[in-house]
């Protein structure tokens, strides 16, 4: 009799979800681009409950310590590449946001929490100053980490 309250999480290791696997990638690349101390998001896979009429796992985005916050990845998500980084990009940010309690991700030009938005078809993060900041995974190319290279600290 296994306990239905004993769900331990399992990293997810690379290639098992390869179209999730690569929009985690350029959704890392946000993160490095923001909050360069943290290590990547990786994912994690929670077990199906038995009593489900198709028990399967479900995925989510985590921190590098496991840990996360909100939804599973939506079943099917990962059919294509676009559904999967809009999919992966809203749990990261759910993630991120929750978990270490700041708005995430930032625009740097306003000091604005930014969202999820679809433009030609594609997740960008979007600025409540009404600009779209930069697409998923090139937030890299607007802004530096705060720390950048040539910073002082004082
Ligand atoms: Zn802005």
């Amino acid at each position: 009799m296994t306990d239905p309250f004993d769900v331990t999480p399992r990293p997810v290791q690379l290639g098992e979800y390869p179209v999730w696997d690569e929009a985690l990638a350029l959704v890392n690349r946000d993160l490095a681009a923001t909050l360069p101390e943290r290590a990547p998001l990786r994912l994690m896979a929670l077990p199906g409950w038995e009593e489900d009429e198709d028990p399967h796992e479900h995925a989510h985005v985590a921190l590098s310590d496991g840990t996360w916050w909100g939804n599973h990845l939506p079943d099917g998500s990962d059919a294509d590449p676009v559904s999967a980084l809009f999919a992966v990009a809203e749990a990261a940010q759910d993630t991120v946001s929750e978990r270490l309690w700041q708005a995430w991700p930032v625009c740097t030009e306003h000091t604005l929490g930014m969202h999820l938005r679809e433009e030609d078809e594609r997740p960008v993060w979007w600025c409540p100053k009404d600009h779209v900041r930069a697409a998923v995974g090139a937030l890299g190319t607007v802004q530096r980490p705060p720390r950048a290279r040539g910073a002082r600290r004082s």
